[in-house]
């Protein structure tokens, strides 16, 4: 199926700003709000299409790769993924939303959902191959245990505001609508605390240094996200926890290269090994060892494959293959005697031992030659 272009469906030229992509976004996002139009299947697919395309274009990264490659950047694995998605939504929900519909999130007594948390992790090809068992030291506010995150001194109880009747939110008319925002008296939550609780200040919550270990399962790619459900910040006044979001990505490995599941190794070989054959030895990822047969007259760029020696794929059994290239190296440096046999030896090849090169200009001068004379 083919998907429409991004910047044409946030109606913005290649070289907008972040400012005008944000601006074009909220306008449209308004519009085709589901909110806005129920039951209308239409509008709710141009409201996701447009949420796809914010949420690529406004990060810059995922923008560069766009402009680069288009939509396969994106295809394989990579970032997409549902929660993501959600968890961006929801920020774009509260910016674009917060004032107008009120209590999405909050609500009474401003319990709200904690912040989540990204958590950047470099993994080598090593430990991509087998995993680990990492520990995080995050710092990171959780609930207050003096008061259990209500924010009051302990014994102290907070009482409803008066402003809002412990709703939270206030009426005001504006022009036509009646825009609903958070109280200022209480600041949303329903309640004022006479008696702040110390340790926190009254917010309910406190910054901890706090220890997590988290598992990396084999497999895993540049640009996997691992989500750890309710391990982010703690929300506010008993609201629940955000998540943890793990971004792996992978350092470059000297010697493989990765694409999905198979790595690839480039091996160079002498040219008299490459002309008479033999074996070479190659580590593999899971330190071992294979050896490759090298057939007699191979060629430059030729690749041996080694069957499930590559990477695990996440969450299977499956495993990727190795494929080794030999790359022939010209020999260079030569001393007089090595200059000798080689003259030598050329004065006995042949087009049986060169096949390809032997009587090559002479043919290409052929076709030249019988091309301009038709
Ligand atoms: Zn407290
Ligand atoms: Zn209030």
């Amino acid at each position: 199926m083919s998907k429409r272009d991004f910047y044409e469906i946030l109606g913005v030229s290649k070289t907008c700003t972040e400012v005008e992509m944000k601006s074009a976004f909220r306008k449209a996002a308004m519009d085709c709000h589901p909110d806005r139009n129920p039951g209308d299947s239409e509008a709710e697919h141009r409201f996701k299409e447009l949420n796809e395309a914010y949420q690529t274009l406004s990060d810059a990264q995922k923008r560069a790769a766009y402009d680069r490659y288009g939509h396969a950047a994106f295809e394989q694995g990579g970032f997409g993924g549902g929660e993501g998605f959600a968890a961006s939504m929801a920020d774009i929900f509260d910016d674009l939303f917060g004032d107008v519909m009120g209590g999405r999130r909050g609500g009474r007594n401003g319990a709200g959902r904690g912040s989540d948390l990204r958590y950047n992790m470099e993994i080598t090809l090593e430990e991509a191959f087998s995993g680990k068992t990492a520990s995080l030291t995050l710092p990171t506010s959780v609930a207050c245990e003096a008061c259990s995150g209500s924010g009051a001194k302990p014994g102290a109880k907070p009482r409803t505001c008066h402003t809002c009747a412990g709703h939270g939110r206030v009426r005001a008319q504006q022009g036509f609508f009646a825009i609903e925002r958070a109280c200022p008296a209480c600041h949303g939550r329903g309640e004022i605390i006479d008696d702040p609780c110390a340790p926190c200040g009254g917010s309910g919550r406190v910054t901890r240094d706090r220890s997590l270990s988290v598992n990396i399962p084999p497999g895993v790619e540049d640009g996997t996200r691992i989500r750890l459900s309710g391990e982010g910040e703690a929300g506010t006044r008993g609201g629940p926890a955000g998540d943890l979001y793990i971004f792996v990505s992978a350092k470059p490995h000297p010697y493989f290269q990765r694409d999905g599941a198979d790595l690839f190794c480039r091996v160079p070989i002498s040219m008299v090994q490459a002309a008479l054959g033999g074996e070479v030895e190659v580590h593999t990822i899971d330190g071992g060892m294979a050896t490759v047969k090298i057939p007699e007259g191979t060629q430059s760029g030729k690749q041996f494959k080694l069957k499930y020696k590559g990477m695990p794929v996440l969450r299977s059994r499956d495993i990727g293959d190795l494929y080794i290239q030999v790359t022939v190296e010209t020999p260079q440096n030569l001393t007089k005697k090595q200059r000798e046999l080689l003259a030598e030896f050329d004065s006995l090849s042949s087009h049986k031992t060169h096949p390809e090169s032997a009587g090559f200009f002479t043919k290409m001068k052929d076709f030249f030659e019988n091309l301009s004379s038709q």
